[in-house]
């Protein structure tokens, strides 16, 4: 049987990474609070959450950055952000939620296999970014 000819789920096992710890849990090594689950997506409570809603929405087959994101991951990618309203709402954020994908060093990235953050209050969560210093002037990247 061809890779294009096997069942999706099982080429979704088939693509995790050993010691990649979200590829553990959704291989079930370890445990998670899981709120959604379906043949590409995984969704869980944080372990250390910043608010009292914090879950984490990942795709099955292992994407270590967004970027790295590339055709073969469209689908799963746009069903996270289709999805993340209906979790959210499920998990009691009726009034709003924000969601976050860090990238790289950055980023703030901690763990190198692609997740969405969905936060929320029931209090408003502040300012999107508290700045920790004065930014320059002229603060492109590549400068
Ligand atoms: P990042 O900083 O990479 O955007 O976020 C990684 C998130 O994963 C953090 O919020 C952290 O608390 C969470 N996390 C790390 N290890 C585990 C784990 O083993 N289980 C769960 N449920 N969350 C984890
Ligand atoms: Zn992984």
């Amino acid at each position: 049987m061809t890779d294009s000819a096997k069942p999706l789920a099982a080429n979704m096992a088939a693509n995790t990474h050993a010691d990649c710890i979200f590829c553990r849990i959704v291989r079930g090594e370890i445990p998670a609070r899981k709120v959604y689950e379906d043949d590409e997506l995984l969704a869980f409570h944080d372990i250390s959450p910043v608010a009292p809603m914090h879950l984490l929405v990942i795709p099955k087959q292992h994407l270590s950055t967004l970027y790295d994101a590339s055709e073969e991951h469209h689908h799963a990618l746009g069903s996270m952000l289709m999805l993340a309203g209906r979790i959210a709402r499920e998990q009691g954020a009726a009034e709003g939620f924000r969601s976050i994908i860090n990238t790289g060093r950055v980023g703030g990235q901690e763990v190198y296999h692609l997740h969405l953050h969905l936060i929320a209050g029931p209090q408003h969560l502040g300012p999107m970014i508290v700045p920790t210093q004065q930014a320059p002037k002229h603060n492109a990247p590549h400068q």
